[in-house]
C-alpha cells in the first residue's frame, strides 16, 4: 500500500490541513459478497475518506464540496455526528460524508458510504456499530429507489448485496428473502449464481462473518484476483 500526505484547502472553510492520502493498493484477492475488496486494498479503507480538522467537513476529496452541502456541515446533528461515541471515530466520518450525500438526494452513494462506515466498525469488533451503519445503508438504498437510483449493475446483484447486509446483521430471514428476489427476478449468471449459492450455505449455518469469494470453488486455488467480479 503507497501513502503520501498533502496539503489540502478544505472547500468548505478555506482552512490547510495535511492529510495523508492512498496513492496505490493492490486487490490481491477476491472481494466479498458486499464487494468490500480483498487485501491490500481492503485495509486501506481508513484513507477512503478525509476530515477537515477545522470544520469537520468530511469527503472522499475535501478540496471540493456541493454548493448545497455547507448548511449540512453546519448542523447541529452533523457537528454530533462526528463525534458520535456509539461509533470508531473514522465510521462517524463516514456517516457524516453520508449525511452531505442525503441531503443533496445522492440515496445510493449515500447507501455505500453508510456501507464503508459498517466496514470501519468491522474492523474495530464494533458490531453493533457496524448493524447501524448497514441498517443505513439499507435505509438510503431503499430511499433511492423511490427516486429511481440503482445502486449496483443488476436488480439481482442488488439483492445479493441486500441479502448480505441482512445476513451480516443476524437477520437471517429476510437475507434468504432477499436471496428469493435476486434469483428469482431474472437469469442469473453463472458467478453470481455460485454467489448466491455461498450466501444460502452461510445463511443456514447462521454465520454472520465476512463471506468471501475465497470460499467459492471456482475461485479455489486459483491465484489472480477476479477484481470486477461484483464492482
Ligand atoms: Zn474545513
Amino acid at each position: 500500500m503507497q501513502t503520501q500526505s498533502s496539503l489540502v484547502r478544505c472547500g468548505n472553510c478555506g482552512a490547510e490541513s495535511r492529510l495523508p492520502f492512498l496513492l496505490h493498493a493492490e486487490e490481491q484477492e477476491p472481494p466479498d459478497l458486499d464487494t468490500r475488496p480483498g487485501e491490500q486494498l481492503r485495509s486501506s479503507v481508513g484513507l477512503w475518506m478525509a476530515r477537515c480538522p477545522f470544520c469537520g467537513y468530511c469527503a472522499a476529496d475535501i478540496s471540493t464540496i456541493h454548493e448545497q452541502a455547507g448548511a449540512v456541515v453546519d448542523s447541529a446533528a452533523y457537528q454530533q455526528q462526528l463525534d458520535d461515541a456509539r461509533f470508531p471515530a473514522k465510521a462517524n466520518e463516514f456517516i457524516c460524508h453520508a449525511l452531505v450525500l442525503e441531503h443533496v438526494l445522492q440515496y445510493a452513494d449515500a447507501g455505500w458510504t453508510m456501507l464503508h462506515a459498517a466496514w470501519v466498525c468491522d474492523d474495530h469488533q464494533r458490531a453493533d456499530a457496524a448493524s447501524l451503519c448497514r441498517k443505513g445503508a439499507l435505509n438510503a438504498w431503499t430511499v433511492g429507489k423511490k427516486h429511481g437510483q440503482t445502486f449496483h449493475d443488476t436488480y439481482a446483484s442488488e439483492f445479493l448485496i441486500v441479502s448480505d447486509l441482512h445476513r451480516r446483521m443476524g437477520e437471517f430471514e429476510h437475507a434468504l428473502i432477499a436471496c428469493n428476489e435476486g434469483q428469482d427476478t431474472e437469469e442469473v449468471p453463472e458467478l453470481l449464481d455460485h454467489c448466491f449459492r455461498l450466501q444460502r450455505s452461510l445463511i443456514a449455518r447462521k454465520d454472520v462473518g465476512r463471506g468471501s469469494l475465497r470460499q467459492l470453488s471456482i475461485y479455489r486455488g486459483a491465484g489472480s484476483p477476479p477484481g470486477d467480479l461484483l464492482s
